[in-house]
């Protein structure tokens, strides 16, 4: 039984037991794990993870939320490890309307200079998207690039549109909470070749655990309750999971 995990925060400090959480992705054969980094301090130890156990990948970029403190240090770290061979996507890239209304306009410039630098490189990108939906969904439309939205909450009618330019979508823990109807809705419409899943750890935890720190292997109770909802073979479900991850991410 292997799962999968598209996307991570484990060089997080809410990881001051990291070696203890790899030992567990090992043990519970979490075959990828998905290294987002949203800090550039970050980068040199999720490439070296990465080198050590091909299981970890890396993705860099400046998350919507850092935009309004970014400097040209931040950035040209940003511009030099996104090049990098070790780095296979750009992410997590975005606009967050939730927590940062009075600066949209600055989020879409760097949203989409950081797109740009996708499709020079060829890589694909993970798209965070909070109360701003269909200004992603514009710029996203006017760029073509492959990528992932991750941590999808939306309606399964824009789920639909997000996949016809190409995109995979990533769920996570909300799939397993109670009063959750619409990522119920979009883990059962969603084909199978474009669905991903993920923990987004150390947050949105999913049940049984939801309210304790999150974690990679915890992606396994977010995978069976898709599976249950799709009512298909978690074993097919799982081998599909892995192919959408090295497709997009090019394993
Ligand atoms: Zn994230």
């Amino acid at each position: 039984m292997s799962w999968i995990d598209s996307h991570s925060h484990i060089l997080d400090e809410a990881f001051n037991d990291l070696d203890e959480v790899i030992e567990r992705i090992k043990k519970e054969d979490i075959v990828r794990c998905m290294i987002v980094c949203c800090y550039s301090h970050e980068y040199d130890r999720a490439i070296a993870l990465s080198k050590k156990d091909s299981r970890f990948k890396v993705a860099v970029g400046i998350h919507p939320s850092d935009v309004k403190n970014l400097d040209d240090d931040t950035w040209n770290k940003f511009i030099e490890y996104a090049s990098k061979d070790e780095v296979c996507a750009i992410g997590e890239i975005g606009l967050d309307y939730y927590w940062d209304k009075d600066n949209k306009l600055e989020q879409q410039d760097i949203f989409i200079k950081q797109i740009e630098i996708a499709q020079k490189l060829n890589k694909p990108i993970i798209v965070h998207s909070r109360d701003a939906l269909q200004d992603t969904y514009d710029i996203l439309k006017k760029h073509k690039v492959a990528g992932v939205m991750h941590c999808y909450s939306g309606s399964k009618e824009m789920a639909l549109e997000f996949i016809k330019l190409g995109f995979y979508i990533s769920l996570g823990g909300p799939v397993t909470f109670k009063n959750a109807k619409e990522p119920k809705e979009v883990a059962k419409i969603v084909p199978l070749e474009r669905l991903l899943i993920e923990t987004d750890c150390p947050y949105l935890t999913p049940e049984p655990f939801r309210g304790k720190r999150n974690e990679p292997y915890y992606v396994i109770y977010t995978g069976k309750k898709i599976c249950e909802l799709r009512e298909i073979d978690e074993e097919i479900f799982q081998k599909q999971m892995v192919i959408n991850f090295d497709e997009l991410f090019k394993g």
